[in-house]
């Protein structure tokens, strides 16, 4: 893997600044503010990815702010550019779901992503701009998606990873009905500045739980343990080599006013003395595809190269995780350049070492 491709899988879209949540551990500079995307932002976006979609599958996928605080009107107007190849996918906090949303998602073939941090008491921290939790709401907004018969997929943060949870959580997303699972550990990002530095071994123990809890019963695809096992296979069939991609996807967000920031969205909206905006260029005045085929010459893009290239030769987990986030390595390390960071400790280098342990625990020597 060396560079960066020209042809994305996946666009991230910000319909709109603007959340009506205020979760506490929230990167998003901007989510107070109410600014819509103008539809000619869509309009330039969709004349790069449409001839992508016709060739393959592409996605797009609606990210706020919470996306769905754009209105009904306003989503239709800047989906309408795309053609009928394209994939739409919104992640959203669920608390504005309702009949109405429903049918829209249904009309528009929208795939739904729920962020949601498990059972009642794990979710004090998502909370209204007023301060009170959140988790009914988010409820009335799934119970409406089943209702629907709209599958869902749900995405959890964790903030303190330990045994114990992890089968707590792993059971209640059995019962909520999503099909697919992404689990986040918190992140230090944005303007979250909490620490994210958590003791190795219960973060280990975390992961390796999740594991036991999820072959129990499969029936949901959890997102980071079928990376790890995919990875695990791929060493022991000596295949690992091919599974990184030949170069980094991109993964182009277009922020509300149609600016660019590649490989990182958690970047798009801040500044730095240093790098300047962090992006690459703005749909309104120059081609999508013509700003990613110069997005290497973003200055923060080479540096990231450059740590990308000093995590292959120093980490044992680069097979497996590519070299990282540049947001991560931003926010943790106040530059690009850097190696490991809290987050791949948590995410990459533990969540590996827990399906280890879980194999050690669990499997007996072959006879
Ligand atoms: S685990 Fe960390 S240090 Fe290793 S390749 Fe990934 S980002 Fe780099």
């Amino acid at each position: 893997m060396r560079g960066i491709a020209a042809v994305p899988s996946y666009v991230v879209m910000q319909p709109t600044t603007l959340c009506n949540l205020d979760c506490v551990y929230c990167y998003l500079p901007m989510r107070a503010v109410d600014r819509r995307m103008p539809v000619p932002v869509a309009e330039a976006v969709a004349a790069a990815v449409n001839p992508w979609a016709a060739a393959g599958r592409f996605s797009v996928v609606w990210h706020g702010g919470e996306p769905l605080a754009a209105g009904r009107e306003h989503l239709a107007a800047l989906l309408a550019p795309f053609g009928p190849e394209v994939e739409h996918h919104v992640q959203t906090n669920a608390t504005l779901i309702d009949d109405a949303w429903c049918a829209f998602f249904a009309e528009h073939g929208i795939r739904v992503s729920v962020s949601v941090d498990g059972p009642r008491e794990r979710n004090g921290e998502r909370v209204t701009r007023g301060g009170r939790p959140a988790y009914d709401r988010i409820l009335a907004g799934v119970a409406a998606l089943r209702r629907h018969g709209l599958p869902f997929s749900a995405l959890a943060v964790v903030s303190r990873p330990e045994p114990g949870l992890a089968t707590e959580l792993y059971d209640y997303f059995l019962d909520l009905g999503c099909d697919v699972l992404g689990i986040n550990i918190e992140e230090t990002e944005g303007v979250n500045t909490r620490t994210n530095a958590r003791d190795a071994a219960a973060v280990t123990g975390f992961w390796a739980e999740l594991v036991g809890a999820w072959r129990r019963d499969p029936r949901i695809h959890l997102r980071e343990v079928e990376w790890s096992l995919r990875y695990a296979g791929a060493v022991l069939a000596g295949t690992a080599d091919d599974l990184l991609p030949r170069r980094l996807d991109p993964i182009p967000t277009v922020a509300q006013d149609g600016s660019v920031v590649v490989l990182s969205p958690e970047l798009a909206g801040f500044t730095d003395p240093r790098y300047g905006d962090f992006s690459s260029g703005n749909v309104l005045s120059t081609p999508l595809a013509e700003i990613l085929a110069g997005a290497g010459r973003t200055p923060w893009v080479g540096e990231f190269l450059t740590g990308v290239e000093a995590c292959r030769s120093s980490c044992p987990y680069f097979g497996f995780c590519g070299g990282g986030h540049a947001a991560n390595r931003y926010f943790e390390l106040g530059r690009f350049d850097g190696t490991e960071t809290e987050h791949c400790r948590n995410s990459k280098i533990r969540l590996l070492e827990g399906v280890l342990e879980h194999a050690r625990d669990h499997e007996s020597p072959a006879a």
